[in-house]
């Protein structure tokens, strides 16, 4: 029987840095070094003055649920055992929104505003991902 593998994101150049923070429980965003704009995904242009120089800073990893949809439906055999799960836009204290999913709580309890706090995931040796759980209280 073929084992059945949970698909892993790709590593690319662009979001090694990234990968590697996640590694050692560090939440980073791309910081524009002309205007101090946080951005992610990386980007080679800062969409707000188009400056090209951009490194990786730390956040807090606090944020809240900005937008967020349930997913019900198996797209993947790996996930089978997981639906429904929430797929979030989590919008950072610092302001950066980062796509993740929220965990740790019934998807149906999950409201926009709520305020969540990065939990890191390893999913294999090469990749630990950011998630987002309910903070306390
Ligand atoms: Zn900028």
């Amino acid at each position: 029987m073929a084992e059945i593998v949970r698909p892993i994101p790709e590593i690319t150049p662009e979001l090694k840095p990234f990968f590697e923070a996640s590694r050692n429980g560090q939440l980073v965003v791309q910081k524009c070094d002309g205007c101090g704009a946080l951005r992610f995904p990386p980007r080679r242009l800062c969409p707000n003055c188009l400056s090209r120089a951009a490194s990786w800073t730390p956040v807090s990893g606090e944020g809240e649920v900005y937008s967020f949809i349930i997913m019900h439906r198996v797209y993947h055999p790996a996930f089978a055992s997981q639906v429904p799960y929430a797929v979030a836009t989590i919008k950072l204290k610092e302001g950066a929104k980062m796509l993740s999913n929220v965990i740790g709580i019934d998807p149906h309890q999950i409201r926009c505003g709520m305020p969540v706090k990065v939990s890191f995931e390893k999913l294999n040796d090469e990749v630990t991902l950011p998630m987002f759980r309910p903070a306390g209280g």
